[in-house]
């Protein structure tokens, strides 16, 4: 995801209105690794701009992923997230609680894979699922 400056100045040029609530949104979730949801953005955004919208938060999550700066993940658990890091990489997702990090794989080449049959492949995601290590160092009670 570009920075906010730049990315005001490409919602402008796109004929999009850039409000203070839109730019707060670009600071929170730029560099920002904790991919959050779009709840969780809204809850954020509400400590530092009391009176921002959910509807803002999800108007403007939807104009960034559609101008590519934003992706939108989305698990068989914990709906969807949101990631600002849209250069190839893949992730590592707890099941305990719920915390989602950026893991880097070195490119595929060579790998071999079964009953690909001819089919012709865009993208590759890789989710390790489990537990983090902060979770995983903690005892079971
Ligand atoms: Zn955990
Ligand atoms: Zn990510």
């Amino acid at each position: 995801m570009r920075t906010p400056i730049e990315l005001t100045g490409v919602f402008r040029a796109q004929g999009l209105k850039v409000t203070p609530q839109r730019q707060l949104l670009f600071r929170l979730l730029h560099q920002n690794e904790t991919h959050p949801t779009a709840e969780g953005l809204f809850a954020t955004a509400s400590s530092h701009m009391p009176g921002i919208s959910l509807r803002t938060v999800y108007q403007t999550l939807n104009d960034l992923v559609a101008m590519g700066e934003l992706r939108a993940l989305t698990f068989t658990s914990g709906g969807t997230r949101f990631d600002p890091n849209i250069g190839e990489h893949h992730h590592a997702q707890c099941v305990h609680c719920g915390d989602l990090r950026d893991v880097y794989v070195e490119p595929l080449h060579g790998v071999q894979v079964q009953g690909l049959d001819g089919f012709e492949s865009h993208t590759t995601s890789i989710v390790f699922t489990g537990r983090c290590a902060t979770c995983a160092a903690t005892p079971v009670s």
